[in-house]
């Protein structure tokens, strides 16, 4: 029989996940029963250890990366983009709205008020949010000083007053990352996501009703109008972002370039921790980007989720997260060698923990070119069951070793076709694309979109020492052609040359993420 991949949830949630993983056939880990590292995915809400990403196995995956605080803590966020600016001007990064961390800043908030203040004739609002909370907890907006207090470490920031409103409400838009590694920096955003709407219509003239000025499904599901018909919001308080998209249809915009920006605010914003995240390769992390879109179609970040919610409460979660979920699993590349776990590697002789290697694809393609060779290289597409079952074990001297009789078998079973279990393999979705001897991640997996690296540029950029200078022009370069709407006759001189080359564009392309049917970039440029 077939041995099964295991899955440890910490604190027995969420409870999306268990579901998404027994329907694919995999087994959930019990302490009692399995050896500390029999298991291929652990999965949790909070921060792992540092120890746990040392001791990482081949076999294993984690849900997070190690060091993301830098983007997900309110304060950290706020200092990092801060940082991004004073290095790289605010050419690009503008979309943060402007934010002090409360104490340390008060001196230079109050400067900012008074000056604001005075300068405009129109009303100034602000919001304090506290550092370390998240679904709308601790958060209020005012207008005048007097109405400013707080009791521990807050973020005050300016209020986008003019956003954005369907039907009179407010909403923003929850974008699902999905950071496949940061070395290289290899990102991916959902095709799929959420609106969420706020279920009182926006009125500058009650800033403590938060059902008016927070879009958090926590509080708006406890609303007087959340079951009530809103307009052409509807009952409830989400959409799925296909209706949204519906929507941007009947706007006389250019959607291409409104869904261009939210792509560069998901990547300048990871761009301002990738080189201080430590590399794991084993690592597969999903974010939750929050993006307020104003009255002008710009869009604002305002925060990053470190877990975001999987609860299911309403019909549009149910739509989006199920596959989000599967997706998710679907990036963690897991190949039939992972399911033998601790026996399998053994045989191949690859035992050392995988933090910090810099090779993240390496146990997983010598298993493919083991398997290419028992197959005769023919029929790379079949998927292979390996033998055992880890509940039906087969006889093990101690700590999971077995015997040399054992371990043949489980080398008989990478030639069995698979039957009747779901195991994903990114790769299978390109041609195992190279370029200078890297490989090319898929442009797509599930309903996920690559989105950096997007040129060969930007790929060349992250190959090694990442040069974030390279990677802003070519964001630029991009955004000012769609901006322009002449993007074939506006190549910039580093994509002239590499265009040069002969293949240029066969072997690498990316899809602009955001659309219905997302275009090819390329494509995209020659039809504006
Ligand atoms: P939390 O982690 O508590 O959800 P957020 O930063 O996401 O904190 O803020 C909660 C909600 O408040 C957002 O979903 C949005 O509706 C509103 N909000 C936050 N910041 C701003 C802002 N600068 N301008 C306008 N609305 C904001």
């Amino acid at each position: 029989m077939a041995a099964s991949l295991v899955f440890r949830l910490h604190d027995r949630g969420p409870e999306l996940v268990r579901e998404v993983l027994l329907e694919r056939g995999w087994e959930e880990y019990n302490e009692g029963e399995r050896e500390e590292e029999d298991w291929n995915l652990y999965w949790r809400g909070s921060l792992f250890q540092t120890s746990q990403y040392h001791n990482l196995l081949p076999w294993q995956r984690l849900n997070h990366h190690p060091k993301t605080v830098g983007i997900t803590r309110k304060d950290c966020l706020a200092r990092n983009l801060r940082r991004m600016k004073a290095t790289f001007g605010s050419a690009l990064y503008d979309f943060s709205p402007t934010t002090f961390i409360l104490p340390n800043d008060y001196t230079c908030f109050l400067a900012e008020y008074n000056r604001l203040r005075l300068a405009r004739g129109t009303s100034v609002y602000w919001i304090v949010k506290p550092v370390d909370l998240s679904r709308g907890r601790g958060i209020f907006i005012f207008e005048d000083i007097k109405d400013l207090v707080y009791d521990c470490s807050v973020v005050i920031q300016r209020y986008i007053s003019s956003s954005l409103l369907i039907s009179g409400y407010k909403f923003d838009l929850r974008i699902y990352v999905c950071v496949k590694s940061f070395h290289p920096l290899t990102v991916y955003i959902h095709q799929e996501g959420l609106v969420r709407f706020a279920t009182e219509k926006f009125n500058l003239s009650s800033l403590h009703n938060l059902y008016a000025h927070l879009t958090n499904t926590s509080i708006n599901k406890f609303g007087p109008f959340y079951k009530t018909e809103k307009g052409r919001v509807g009952r409830g308080c989400k959409w799925t972002m296909s209706k949204f998209r519906h929507f941007l249809h009947s706007q006389q915009i250019n959607e291409l370039l409104l869904w261009q920006r939210i792509n560069n605010i998901v990547t300048l914003t990871l761009l301002a921790i990738a080189t201080s995240v430590p590399s794991c390769p084993n690592c597969v992390e999903l974010f939750g980007f929050d993006i307020l879109i104003d009255a002008k179609f710009k869009p604002w970040l305002l925060e990053v989720n470190y877990s975001p919610a999987l609860t299911l409460d309403c019909q549009a979660d149910i739509s989006v997260k199920k596959k989000l979920v599967s997706d998710v699993i679907d990036m963690m590349n897991y190949t039939s060698t992972d399911s033998l776990r601790d026996r399998a590697y053994r045989k191949h002789r690859y035992k050392q923990p995988c933090f910090k290697a810099n090779h993240p694809s390496a146990p997983v393609l010598s298993t493919l070119n083991h398997q290419k060779k028992k197959r005769g290289n023919k029929g790379s597409h079949t998927q292979i069951l390996p033998l055992l079952k880890t509940s039906h074990q087969p006889e093990k001297t101690k700590r999971g070793k077995l015997k040399q009789r054992d371990l043949e078998e489980s080398e008989e079973a990478f030639t069995r076709p698979a039957a009747s279990w779901k195991l994903p393999n990114i790769y299978r979705y390109c041609k195992f694309a190279k370029w200078n001897g890297q490989n090319i991640p898929p442009v797509k997996v599930g309903d996920f979109i690559r989105t950096f690296p997007f040129n060969r540029a930007t790929l060349k950029a992250s190959q090694h020492e990442l040069d974030i200078r390279t990677v802003l022009q070519e964001i630029q370069s991009l955004t000012g052609q769609l901006v322009s709407g002449k993007g074939h006759k506006m190549k910039s001189r580093r994509e002239e040359k590499v265009t040069a080359d002969k293949d240029a564009d066969t072997d690498f392309d990316s899809l602009l993420w955001g659309p219905k049917d997302p275009p090819l970039i390329s494509q995209c440029f020659k039809s504006t």
